[in-house]
């Protein structure tokens, strides 16, 4: 009823910014992310660390990861740290950018990340930060003994070097960053250590045989698990991620955040496991963001669901406090599962179909302008500095996920407010449960 296949997608290429503290990380990772997180966040009304978000430059898409954002702060350890964040960019990323200090000039910590990066096969650029004017063109030289092949003298701070940094980093990705479609709805199974997601596939197979052949090193390939049970066909992402146990640590944030990442990427709806015994943190709503704003559909498993004591915690209740924390997102579906009791699992995947159906939902035009002018016309945008907009027409647009353009006169007048108006109308008329929408106003 199940088989195993192997297949190759290419993905946006994920790049990790190492290095030791203070050298300029945050400052580089925020230059690059800046523009495109800034509209998205406004958007969704979600805020969270900045450590990850995506950037482009020529043409090609990628995702930046900030290490230094990880760490934990703890300054006894910080060099162990440190060299666990590298030894995970190493296992994980595409390319490494490895930002060095041209005011500090070498330490030990440079010595000890250029030990274990030379070590490894992965692409590396050394990037020399600070180099703010022509004199410190001659001091950054110094860096050369590091023994990189590909070195940029750059700052942070004014942005002079980047492009030639960018260039070249960009040089490095794969032409193409296309995922495959074949149609079949496809599921990642997402979530925290721990919490369930290879007890619950092993709960889907209903056998425990199930295990991933070793892959090592084929961080670019992706082994998905083709499903056709309880009736409905469907693919789950990156099963072997699932299943690898790191040999690092499992328990380290970014390790999980960047396999989040690769299998949230290639989806269509996440299934997003979280343990009822813990609390609805940090990591679950990064995880969350990530599948918000990949637009992908969503769905959240309560997992462990034996473990909890019904007479003080009713599904009610509990519920009621995941929505809290989902807000402004107001009907993602969630549903109650246990992994090692099999409760509600066919249920977690026929909601999942359910919301796969959702997102791939397409209105008639006109349909669509029968319903939603006569609601427009009743609730018109505001006027602003004395100027009435008119919206004349609207439409779905061709996409993999729904998005809607409303034209009108004056786009620029209509403000998040009423934005939201239209949103909610149209998830009040059709059904839209867990799938995030986007809503355009543009001139006609
Ligand atoms: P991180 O710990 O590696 O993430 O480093 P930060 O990005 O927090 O930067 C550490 C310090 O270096 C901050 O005070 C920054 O303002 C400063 N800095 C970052 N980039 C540059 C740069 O290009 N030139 C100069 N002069 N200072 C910079
Ligand atoms: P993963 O790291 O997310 O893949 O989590 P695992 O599937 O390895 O599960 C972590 C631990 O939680 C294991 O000890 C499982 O046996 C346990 N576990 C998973 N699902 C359930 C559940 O529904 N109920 C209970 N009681 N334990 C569970």
């Amino acid at each position: 009823f199940s088989f195993v296949h192997l297949k190759k997608i290419k993905m946006s290429s994920i790049v990790a910014i190492v290095g030791r503290p203070n050298v300029g990380k945050s400052t580089f990772f925020n230059r690059l992310i800046q523009k495109r997180d800034a509209i998205v966040d406004s958007q969704s009304g979600v805020t969270r660390d900045r450590h990850y978000g995506y950037s482009f430059w020529n043409g090609k898409d990628f995702t930046v990861i900030d290490t230094g954002g990880f760490m934990l702060g703890g300054e006894d350890n910080f060099e162990k740290e440190i060299n666990t964040q590298v030894m995970i960019a190493i296992e994980e990323a595409d390319i490494v950018v490895f930002v060095v200090d041209v005011e500090t000039g070498i330490n030990s910590m440079d010595n000890e990340i250029s030990r274990l990066l030379h070590k490894s096969n992965k692409e590396v650029i050394l990037a020399i930060n600070k180099v703010d004017n022509s004199k410190r063109q001659l001091d950054s030289t110094e860096f050369y003994s590091l023994g990189f092949e590909k070195i940029f003298n750059f700052s942070a701070i004014n942005g002079g070097g980047t492009g030639e940094l960018l260039d070249s980093l960009v040089s490095l990705m794969p032409e193409e960053s296309v995922i495959e479609n074949n149609e079949i709805p496809g599921f990642a199974v997402v979530g925290r250590p721990n919490s369930g997601k290879s007890s619950f596939i092993n709960a889907l197979l209903g056998i425990d045989r199930y295990v991933v052949k070793d892959l090592a090193g084929t961080t670019r390939d992706s082994i998905d698990t083709h499903f056709n049970r309880f009736g409905f066909d469907f693919k789950l992402i990156d099963t072997a991620g699932i299943r690898k146990k790191s040999k690092i640590n499992d328990d380290v944030e970014f390790y999980s955040v960047v396999r989040s990442i690769r299998t949230i990427e290639n989806s269509d709806v996440c299934l997003i496991i979280f343990d009822a015994t813990r609390s609805f943190d940090s990591q679950v709503k990064n995880i969350f963001w990530l599948a918000a704003r990949n637009n992908k559909g969503i769905v959240i498993l309560v997992n462990k669901w034996d473990l909890v004591d019904k007479k003080t915690n009713t599904i009610k209740l509990f519920e009621e406090e995941i929505r809290k924390e989902l807000e402004p997102f107001t009907d993602i579906p969630i549903v109650f599962i246990s992994s090692l009791t099999k409760q509600r699992i066919f249920k977690a995947i026929e909601t999942g179909m359910m919301v796969y159906k959702c997102r791939s939902k397409k209105i008639v035009t006109r349909k669509f302008n029968e319903t939603m002018l006569p609601i427009i016309e009743k609730t018109p945008p505001p006027a602003y500095k004395g100027k009435y907009v008119k919206i004349k027409f609207c439409t779905q647009l061709p996409s993999s996920f729904p998005q809607f353009a409303f034209f009108c006169n004056l786009p620029q007048y209509i403000k998040d407010p009423y934005k939201r108006f239209i949103e909610n109308k149209i998830r009040e008329i059709y059904d839209f449960n867990g799938v995030p929408i986007r809503i355009f106003f543009r001139k006609k």
